[in-house]
């Protein structure tokens, strides 16, 4: 009797046990930001990777064997937009078994801004998508967005009240790559110009013709700051800061954790908005 009683408890509490004990959903996400948003939201629930390493090369990233293999292994796959990981991208189109959650893409097909991430708007979008797509992937895990939607709030508060302390000439900034017009656009910062005027091409360069361009509207804007991507090469902005008469670049990441644990989106936007916010300040 006591046997077949503990046979039936086994049975009824089996599944939840089993459900217990191999309910981390495995994610591959692209970047570091999009592994801090999965962490956000899965807590414990999830076995979470970031393809791209901390301080990588987010747009000219290529796949190792290791990262094929734990990409065709995970249950979700998330990226911001084919445009800046065309890499995760060519990898999917190649894969007709798995597909990415472009965060960066909405469901009827329009584009959020290349760099959404740096809008904590936006952001708000993007984890409200994430977690209904986790929560259908595997309903057990029954995860919310809501402590990261008060995070984005936060943090919006804080950059919307910083930067309105910025007198009207000040609000203007020459960037390395594309990486912060969303950025600007929130919080009414106006980009005279950019190094490298593709969005997926760290790499390329820029031409003679571009940059004295770019010196001219320096000089027209009077603008003061030219913000590069920290460790890329800052020498075409050096050059430009130089024959401009301007301070030298201010170098700032809004593409990728400083370190894998201890940072996140929030403390990224935070650090990075305050320094952007000093060097357009005082300079
Ligand atoms: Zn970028």
């Amino acid at each position: 009797m006591y046997h077949k009683a503990l046979f039936v408890l086994t049975l009824i509490f089996a599944p939840c046990m089993a459900s217990a004990g191999t309910s981390k959903i495995e994610v591959v996400c692209s970047f570091s930001i999009l592994e801090d948003w999965c962490h956000q939201i899965l807590k414990d629930k999830g076995l979470i990777h970031s393809l791209v390493p901390i301080k990588g090369e987010l747009h000219e990233y290529q796949l190792s064997a290791q990262d094929v293999v734990r990409l065709k292994r995970s249950q979700v796959v998330v990226g911001f937009s084919p445009d800046s990981e065309a890499w995760l991208h060519d990898w999917a189109k190649s894969s007709p078994n798995h597909r990415v959650l472009w965060l960066g893409v909405n469901e009827d097909g329009t584009r959020l801004p290349s760099h959404g991430w740096t809008d904590p708007l936006l952001v708000m979008s993007m984890v409200t998508r994430l977690c209904a797509e986790l929560n259908k992937t595997d309903p057990n895990l029954n995860v919310s967005h809501v402590q990261m939607l008060k995070e984005a709030q936060s943090v919006d508060s804080e950059l919307k009240a910083l930067f309105s302390t910025l007198p009207a000439e000040r609000r203007k900034l020459v960037t390395q790559h594309p990486s912060l017009n969303p950025f600007a656009a929130r919080y009414g910062i106006k980009i005279v110009g950019t190094l490298l005027e593709s969005s997926s091409g760290e790499a390329a360069d820029t031409s003679a013709r571009h940059f004295s361009r770019l010196l001219k509207s320096i000089r027209a804007d009077g603008v003061r700051v030219i913000v590069t991507d920290e460790g890329h090469n800052q020498e075409m902005a050096k050059r430009l800061a130089s024959d401009a008469g301007i301070p030298s670049p201010i170098a700032l990441n809004f593409e990728s954790l400083p370190s894998a644990q201890g940072s996140s989106w929030k403390s990224m936007m935070v650090l990075q908005g305050r320094m952007l916010h000093e060097a357009l300040m005082l300079r």
